[in-house]
């Protein structure tokens, strides 16, 4: 009989949400979707594409699409299946067996879930109360345990408190050790080190399209470092990693930066909506049923698409979210934090209306 290994055994697989809900705001997706405002231009370019060749492994197009957009020389570009694969890319095959990787939390879960599946030794460090980062403790305790790297999402997912420029640029310079910085939601920020990459010999930023850019469905995401990672990178990542329809695609939207400036203006807008919405809730009772209510202690000023509430505990968190999802309204509960995806006007409003307010 086969045996499974311990390793997949004792693996808590991520679980995404499946199934319709009314209203998405678990996954920090767009509200907007650009597929509809660039219908003819996709459907062109998908006429093109030579089903029976694989893509170009290179992402020329892409690499110069996405150098334009964010001011960057493509050659210190990599694509990927998604910022995802580029962590498994870092995690799999860039770092060895048995490194160790150094987090913080709360951060982005996946972090942990590929240092799991991928063997190495998962550090996870402390952020302060507030839930910021002291950026000299972390420094010291980095260069302690001596990681072969150290990865975080500034803003973080899930609490949106960004670090800033000068902290990261401390952290790159000090820590002893691959800093991997992971910007999904820097385009609602303004503290990138995306232009500095070539500064240092020890950072790769990640970008992803899945956020800002409204284009989850499609899978990219990039690494932006020096020459050496870059090169590194390419030599250990699957040559046709990215598909021809998502390098079409991709080109086609990361080439309109009119677009890119419009959708982050609403999204930033919608966000501050539900800002305003959540936040003169902040230390009220809400009424989940007929008995209970629940208190939010904490909310974060989002500088994201999101907002981040913190409750009292793990069971008010999961009675808000239980009574939102009655509704058909799915959010995202990690323990005592909830965190809400600013939706569109409609869905913002049939959030509030869900919380009675
Ligand atoms: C969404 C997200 C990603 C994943 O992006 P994909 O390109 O969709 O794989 C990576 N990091 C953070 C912090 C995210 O929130």
């Amino acid at each position: 009989m086969y045996n499974l290994n311990d390793k997949i055994k004792k693996l808590t697989p991520y679980d995404p949400v499946a199934g319709t809900y009314k209203v998405r705001l678990d996954a920090n997706e767009s509200f907007i979707n650009p597929g509809k405002s660039f219908e003819d231009k996709i459907k062109k370019a998908i006429e093109t594409i030579n089903f029976n060749r694989y893509p170009d492994p290179t992402c020329e197009k892409l690499r110069n699409a996405f150098g334009k957009a964010y001011s960057i020389k493509p050659e210190l570009v990599v694509a990927g299946n998604g910022s995802d694969e580029i962590i498994t890319i870092l995690l799999g095959a860039f770092l060895q067996i048995g490194d160790k990787v150094a987090t913080v939390a709360p951060d982005f879960s996946m972090y942990g879930f590929y240092c799991e599946t991928y063997e190495k030794e998962h550090i996870t460090l402390a952020k302060k109360d507030d839930l910021t980062i002291d950026v000299d403790s972390l420094i010291c305790e980095i260069n302690k345990i001596k990681p072969a790297a150290f990865i975080f999402s500034n803003p973080c997912s899930p609490t949106s408190i960004v670090l800033p420029k000068e902290d990261v640029v401390k952290l790159v310079k000090e820590a002893e050790t691959l800093v991997v910085l992971d910007e999904a939601y820097m385009e609602f920020s303004n503290q990138s080190l995306i232009n500095d990459v070539e500064s240092y010999d020890n950072l790769i930023v990640l970008k992803t399209c899945s956020k800002a850019w409204g284009l989850a469905a499609l899978r990219l995401g990039f690494a932006i470092s020096n020459k050496k990672i870059i090169n590194a990178l390419n030599a250990v990542r699957s040559p046709y990693n990215v598909n021809s329809i998502t390098q079409a695609i991709g080109t086609i939207i990361l080439s309109d930066l009119e677009y890119i400036e419009d959708a982050k203006k609403q999204i930033l807008m919608q966000s501050n909506e539900l800002y305003e919405i959540l936040s003169p809730l902040k230390n009220q009772y809400i009424i989940v049923d007929d008995e209970k209510s629940v208190e939010i202690l904490e909310i974060e000023k989002p500088d994201t698409n999101f907002v981040f509430l913190k409750f009292k505990n793990n069971e008010e968190a999961k009675l808000l979210y239980n009574a939102l999802l009655k509704k058909s309204i799915i959010v995202r509960i990690l323990g005592n934090y909830i965190r809400i995806t600013a939706g569109s006007k409609a869905e913002n409003q049939q959030l509030k209306d869900a919380l009675k307010v």
